[in-house]
């Protein structure tokens, strides 16, 4: 949306005191994330009663009817189907003509590699594939995102060609499922990987979110090989039971998951493993609750984040009974937090003590400056505190030791 509104006479403001227009992107796929969204309108709508709010993103796709009726502090909606008709609208509800992009003459996909980017200095997340075909029960984003649509090769290739040019030394990968990657057209994840290996220079590559039913093996083969690709590998597993991963539309149980985790293990044995879990599924009994337990002491992953069951419409597991409370959902999600917490130390020690490359992001001060190793992915996991005795530049790699940790985060020296 900021490649095509750049496009035309659009221009940032500092800050929503100085916009003609404030765009609030939303998600919309659980209860919480709906309501930070609707918050964030009515905060913006307290706070600048005259200017124009448009909600744009996956709440407004999802909910058009229902917000044109029940929230007017937005002035407008713009759901996520044709990002290029973006200024079309922006001219629309401020009333300001500042031309327009139109789509079907210019392609929107190669300001991929142009767009402003919103993340730290040095790294940019690449959007391979839009939509899922997978239909996991619990899950709204099928029906907000659509079927599986994967970019042709050339078309990612192109933008991290341009990403790279413009100094990014960090490429995640995302789409809703990586390991569908291609499913939908004559190519895979492996056959993207080794395209993208032919890019000269150094830089990472890190793949974020595969469904781990859809792993497609031959990418530990490319990780071994090229080190550029990350060995570090965000698998939604949500549960150990066997039962209840079938009525979560999976197919695969936790000795599989076990099994898959090992393979991962014994061809990159720096693997870096990330999980998500969901607590009160409909029908999780204690049983089920400690078999999830089980399958997460065994698997000893080093990152693990747990969400709650949401109820959401137009989802299979909607009607699905008996439903759990939300005060067992929540201990159980407090349980398995506090056991994470341990394993993750343990796992975050073995790097004390090594020489490693970190990606400086930030600086805190002239000697202080916040980075990432490759077993910390941006935004989720912890970070690392670069003690050194003279300014770093953000966004470019460094090597140093890490000589302690604190909490999930560890602390490095420049070597
Ligand atoms: S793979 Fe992810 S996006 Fe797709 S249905 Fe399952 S949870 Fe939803």
């Amino acid at each position: 949306m900021m490649a095509v509104l750049d496009r035309a006479a659009w221009s940032r403001a500092e800050d929503a005191s100085g916009a003609d227009l404030i765009i609030i992107n939303s998600c919309g796929f659980i209860e919480s994330a709906k309501q930070e969204s609707i918050n964030a309108v009515l905060a913006y709508r307290k706070q600048y009663p005259h200017k124009k709010i448009l909600l744009a993103g996956c709440l407004a796709q999802r909910y058009p009817k229902e917000l044109a009726d029940s929230l007017p502090e937005a002035d407008a909606l713009f759901g996520n189907t044709d990002l290029a008709a973006i200024t079309k609208t922006a001219n629309t509800v401020t009333g300001i003509d500042q031309g327009e992009f139109v789509s079907g003459n210019e392609e929107t996909i190669p300001l991929l590699g142009e767009r402003p980017l919103l993340s730290l200095p040095g790294q940019a997340y690449v959007k391979i594939s839009e939509g899922c075909n997978n239909r996991c029960a619990f899950c709204a984003i099928p029906g907000i995102r659509g079927p599986l649509h994967s970019r042709p090769i050339p078309s990612v290739l192109d933008e991290c060609r341009r990403l790279l040019d413009r100094g990014i030394r960090e490429l995640c990968l995302i789409g809703q499922d990586l390991g569908s990657y291609g499913f939908d057209a004559a190519s895979d994840l492996p056959e993207l990987l080794e395209a993208l290996s032919s890019l000269e220079g150094h830089f990472w590559v890190r793949l974020l979110y595969i469904h781990p039913d859809n792993f497609p093996r031959p990418i530990l083969e490319i990780c071994r090989r090229d080190k550029r690709f990350l060995p570090y590998f965000d698998l939604p597993f949500q549960h150990g039971s066997a039962k209840i991963l079938r009525a979560m539309n999976r197919r695969h149980d936790a000795a599989a998951y076990l099994s898959l985790i090992a393979e991962i293990r014994s061809v990159l044995p720096e693997a870096v493993i990330r999980s998500t879990f969901l607590t009160g599924f409909p029908g999780e009994t204690e049983e089920d609750f400690r078999e999830l337990l089980d399958f997460q002491a065994r698997a000893e992953m080093d990152w693990v984040g747990v969400f709650t069951y949401s109820r959401e419409e137009d989802t299979p597991a909607y009607d699905m009974k008996p439903r759990i409370a939300k005060k067992t959902a929540a201990q159980r999600k407090v349980l398995i937090e506090e056991l994470q917490t341990a394993i993750t130390e343990k796992r975050m020690d073995r790097f004390v003590g090594r020489t490693m490359e970190v990606l400086v992001e930030e600086a805190v001060d002239e000697t202080i400056h916040l980075g990432r190793l490759y077993c910390q992915a941006p935004e989720v996991d912890g970070s690392t505190v670069i003690r050194s005795d003279h300014p770093l530049t953000p966004g470019t790699f460094i090597q140093g030791r890490v000589f302690a940790r604190a909490g999930f985060d560890l602390e490095l020296c420049p070597s």
